[in-house]
């Protein structure tokens, strides 16, 4: 009997077959994913339903595991049949021996920034020029493609124009199939099951569309382009190994039309809009306080597992249907194509070290929680207001800081106060912040 205990909503992995289940069972393979809906009563059993199945049924606890982390690593790749810049005579030889259906894509050599489609057919390997028009790919001028990995991801279901239908990939040497490693972890999700609906956000990235996977309302991230949805490996890979109350939930991702994360869905949207569509008329201080508790003790998990979130700010909170606020977006800023391009950092949230070297650290998100704090008390608005980005670096630098927001109780200011001390080891840990908070909550209670 196993002594873990999962929560409904759990995903878990199968650890062998069960092809001839009983009555009210559940059929699964090995490797299978399953979605806990409850503990049964006392018995080491779950009733789960299949996730490629749709199927509702009862499993014994000793069949299951957790789903492991992905691991950060630059070899995984969405796209491992890119070579990059190789001849096509190298190309040949990487497609041996010959097998129909075996394929790879390569850059041009002779027209840089042109892809070509190398396949093996026949004991031969032809290739096929893709062009690149108006933003779109294509290699019969009909079918056209917004990246690659819709074109292969295409060709494998379509012969179309092209010999044949693609069949097996030939990897980069030292290339692993990211698509391989996020399905034997159990993170590949279907996409069968996946409906999509209205649009509820628009990233910087992509598109963010409200959803429903298996009966759970989701929130479904779409990254199109081919370069940004491997960068955005970086981010699902953390989010992968993190499971918080205040941390906005992963899923798992399909890699569909580049690349779709699916979220748990945060039906009251982000934190900034909550507070200026009600405003000081309908939120009480105590539910202002709740709020920074509650990143407080997300930020302390994640500063637990030496994640530093580097974008943290009130637009990157969601809130639940219950109220619950939540942490999102972690690990993006590292995943940020402008990288250490400081003048595209978001300058009125970061640390003077953050921005002057680069110098990313929990003690900066505490920093940046420090205007978050200033912006959940001031309703939403935004930091150093009528100050332009190149005022307030220096304003900083002579010791300038923003004053407490109205009606803000002095204890709450005096802990902005403290996440802005220029020296990052003076600033308090999350630990700490999470603390006084609770602390301030509970004096609130008492008068
Ligand atoms: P990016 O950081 O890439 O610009 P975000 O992740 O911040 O994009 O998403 C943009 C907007 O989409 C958010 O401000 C929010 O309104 C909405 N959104 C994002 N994720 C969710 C979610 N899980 N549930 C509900 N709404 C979401
Ligand atoms: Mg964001």
């Amino acid at each position: 009997m196993s002594g873990k205990h999962w929560a409904p909503g759990t995903q878990c992995v199968t650890k062998h077959d069960h092809t001839k289940p009983k009555a009210r069972e559940l059929a699964f393979h090995k490797g299978d994913v399953v979605t806990i809906v409850e503990a049964v009563e006392g018995k080491g059993w779950y009733r789960a339903k299949h996730n490629d199945t749709g199927e509702e049924g009862l499993l014994a606890a000793s069949a299951l595991r957790e789903r492991v982390a992905i691991r950060a690593d630059p070899k995984l790749s969405l796209m491992p049949w890119f070579h990059g810049k190789i001849s096509g005579v190298q190309a040949v030889q990487e497609l041996q021996p010959p097998e129909d259906g075996l394929f790879l894509v390569r850059e041009s050599i002779r027209h840089p920034g042109d892809y070509v489609l190398c396949v093996s057919f026949g004991k031969e390997v032809i290739h096929y020029r893709v062009i690149y028009e108006e933003h779109m790919l294509s290699i019969d001028n009909e079918q056209r493609f917004c990246n690659l990995m819709d074109m292969i991801e295409h060709y494998m279901k379509e012969q179309g124009a092209i010999c044949t239908k693609l069949v097996k990939p030939k990897p980069k040497t030292g290339m692993k199939s990211a698509e391989e490693e996020l399905a034997k972890a159990g993170w590949l999700l279907n996409l069968q099951h996946l409906t999509l609906g209205d649009r509820i956000g628009q990233g910087e990235f992509g598109d963010v569309l409200q959803g429903e996977y298996m009966g759970q309302k989701v929130a479904v991230k779409n990254i199109k382009c081919d370069v940004t949805a491997q960068a955005f490996l970086a981010e699902t890979a953390a989010m992968t190994k993190v499971r918080h109350k205040n941390l906005v939930r992963l899923l798992g991702v399909i890699l569909h039309n580049g690349l779709y994360i699916v979220m748990e869905f945060m039906s009251k949207g982000n934190l900034v809009n909550f507070l200026r569509t009600r405003g000081r008329a309908v939120i009480q201080t105590r539910q202002l306080l709740q709020f920074a508790l509650d990143v407080a003790q997300g930020m302390d998990y994640l500063e637990s597992k030496k994640l530093v979130h580097r974008d943290l700010a009130a637009r990157n909170i969601l809130i639940s249907e219950e109220n619950v606020a939540k942490v999102s977006d972690f690990g993006l800023a590292r995943v940020n194509p402008k990288g250490t391009d400081t003048t595209l950092l978001p300058v009125k949230w970061s640390a003077p070290e953050a921005l002057k070297h680069n110098k990313f650290s929990s003690k900066s998100d505490v920093w940046s929680y420090g205007i978050l704090l200033w912006e959940v008390f001031s309703y939403g608005r935004a930091p150093y207001p009528k100050l332009s980005l190149k005022e307030v670096t220096e304003m900083l630098e002579q010791g300038y800081r923003m004053e407490a927001p109205e009606d803000c109780p002095p204890t709450v200011y005096a802990l902005m106060k403290s996440c802005w001390e220029l020296e990052p080891g003076k600033r308090p840990s999350f630990k700490k912040l999470t603390e006084k908070l609770q602390k301030e909550l509970k004096h609130l209670g008492d008068i």
